[in-house]
């Protein structure tokens, strides 16, 4: 008896459950929309059409890939959802996460023309910025050629290359000016850390994740460097991991950074930390 799209669904989600995968049932329906080479949302109007053999193979083959293979779910279909945009994700960045909404919002508090993002990976953080501000201009860096490839061609999508520039560069190094706002999610987890995470955290770069330290590195080198790149009255954010409030806290504030503050996501962790520069001489 042939199978229908629905067969297929409940197919998916009986294996990815069966794997262990957390959303199984959204999971399910990503990969037969990707075997169908057609999107999610169609699934439901689709759920009584005949499922054609060859998508029923890209379907075994996908199901593979994520539960044995444990590529993640955005690297099987190219793209993640990030705030308000669709990004292209892929090996060679982080892959966005939900959390890293609490830095974009708690960038948008206040206003700013000019903005730094320090590894900005996909871009998601400086493009999401950059879209909700239509004024605004920003330069992204990375480490990563392959990474900032990827930024690029995120810039390009969102129509906003002609307001951002993508920099090749070690933190701070080479760049040029000052801004009213600097923003970062840098690796922070340590290294000790980094056996004890799922399994599809392998397929992403690592030195996205880790600093092969202690998980304070990154902000060793950002907070102290900031005030030679901002303007008086400049903002700084950088994203944390949930431990590491007080120790990046005291680090804004040995910067001379004021009003220093820590938000938190909607899991109500520690996420955020911010701290403003003073106009004048402290
Ligand atoms: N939030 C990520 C995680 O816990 C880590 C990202 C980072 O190091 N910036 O998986």
């Amino acid at each position: 008896m042939s199978q229908t799209v629905a067969d297929l669904v409940r197919h998916a989600g009986v294996v990815l459950k069966a794997a262990g995968i957390e959303d199984a049932p959204r999971e399910a329906r990503s990969l037969v929309a990707l075997a169908l080479e057609t999107q999610a949302d169609r699934i439901s109007v689709m759920a009584r059409d005949a499922a054609p053999a060859a998508a029923m193979a890209r379907l075994e083959a996908l199901l593979e890939r994520r539960t044995v293979a444990r590529v993640p779910l955005t690297h099987l279909t190219g793209w993640r959802d990030f705030y308000r945009h669709r990004f292209e994700v892929s090996s060679a960045v982080l892959d966005p996460r939900s959390d890293t909404e609490t830095l974009v919002e708690a960038a948008l508090e206040q206003p700013f023309d000019h903005v730094l993002d320090l590894g900005t990976g996909s871009g998601c953080i400086l493009l999401s910025l950059l879209a909700a501000r239509p004024g605004a201009a920003g330069v992204g860096t990375d480490i990563s050629p392959e990474a900032l490839a990827v930024a690029d061609r995120n810039a390009r999508r969102l129509n906003l290359a002609d307001r951002v520039m993508l920099l090749h560069s070690d933190w701070y190094e080479g760049v040029e000016g000052r801004f009213d706002l600097i923003v970062s999610n840098p690796p922070y987890i340590a290294v000790d850390e980094m056996a004890g995470l799922a399994p599809e955290l392998s397929h992403e770069p690592r030195i996205a994740l880790t600093d092969e330290s202690d998980g304070l590195e990154a902000y060793r080198r950002l907070v102290p460097g900031a005030p030679a790149h901002l303007r008086p009255g400049g903002r700084l954010l950088v994203e944390i991991g949930h431990t590491q409030a007080a120790d990046v806290t005291r680090l804004f504030e040995t910067a001379g950074f004021r009003e220093v503050a820590v938000m938190r996501d909607l899991e109500g962790r520690d996420r955020v930390v911010g701290g403003l520069m003073p106009a004048g001489p402290p």
